[in-house]
């Protein structure tokens, strides 16, 4: 007999296996997938821990969860930091001043400002119908041809014009030398992979 049968096998039903059984609580993991761990599922091949449904990194701001995870598994210190290769040309992301001293050879967060604020132009008091316009209201002509327009419609399939204004709504901006493409106080990768943890 058990006293939960827990559908889906990915961090949360792990996780509440795990707390259940530490109450004494008896549980049944079942899943459709072949192995356990949804999303963050790995498999050794060549001696690499390959993330079976695209690679994961965890990240929290919360000291408990971050408390518990390091219980069970050692992290490593990985911090995710993005670039994009452009024509050859390597840009930082998400867009920092990094990336606008490789954009533009500016240092300060006023001369960045000062170059999105001129690109801005004729979108800067509009409100945006598609994605490019929002994208030029929000960083400008360079930054949008450069690392915004391939990328998205490679992603989408189809033209920038095309695609609503919403889903670059969230792009953020730092004026800051900032890689780090998170803002959690604690990340890392699992230095075992997360099948041990699940
Ligand atoms: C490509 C990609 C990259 C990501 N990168 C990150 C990252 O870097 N950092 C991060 O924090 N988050 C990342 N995420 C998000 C992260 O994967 C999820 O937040 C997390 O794994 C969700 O865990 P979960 O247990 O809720 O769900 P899941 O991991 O989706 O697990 C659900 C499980 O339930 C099973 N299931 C569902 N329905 C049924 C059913 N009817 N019967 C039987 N089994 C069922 C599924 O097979 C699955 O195994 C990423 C997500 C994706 C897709």
């Amino acid at each position: 007999m058990y006293d939960y049968l827990i559908v889906g096998s990915g961090l949360y039903g792990a996780t509440f296996a795990y707390m259940a059984r530490q109450q004494g609580r008896k549980c049944l993991v079942i899943d459709r997938r072949e192995q356990a761990g949804g999303n963050v599922a790995c498999r050794r091949m060549e001696g690499i821990d390959v993330h079976l449904y695209g690679p994961h990194i965890f990240h929290t701001d919360n000291e408990q969860v971050w408390r518990l995870v390091t219980s069970l598994v050692t992290m490593n210190r990985f911090t995710l930091c993005t670039i994009a290769n452009y024509r050859g040309r390597l840009y930082n992301l998400p867009f920092n001043m990094y990336t606008f001293h490789q954009m533009w050879g500016v240092v300060t967060p006023d001369e960045a400002r000062r170059k999105i604020e001129a690109q801005r132009g004729r979108y800067a008091g509009i409100t945006p119908r598609n994605l490019e316009e929002q994208a030029l209201q929000m960083v400008g002509s360079d930054i949008y041809e450069t690392l915004i327009r391939g990328y998205t419609e490679k992603q989408w399939g189809r033209p920038c014009h095309e695609l609503p204004p919403f889903i670059i709504r969230r792009l953020p901006l730092r004026f800051t030398y900032d890689n780090n493409y998170f803002t959690d106080r604690y990340q890392g990768v699992h230095e075992v992979g997360y099948n041990i943890l699940i």
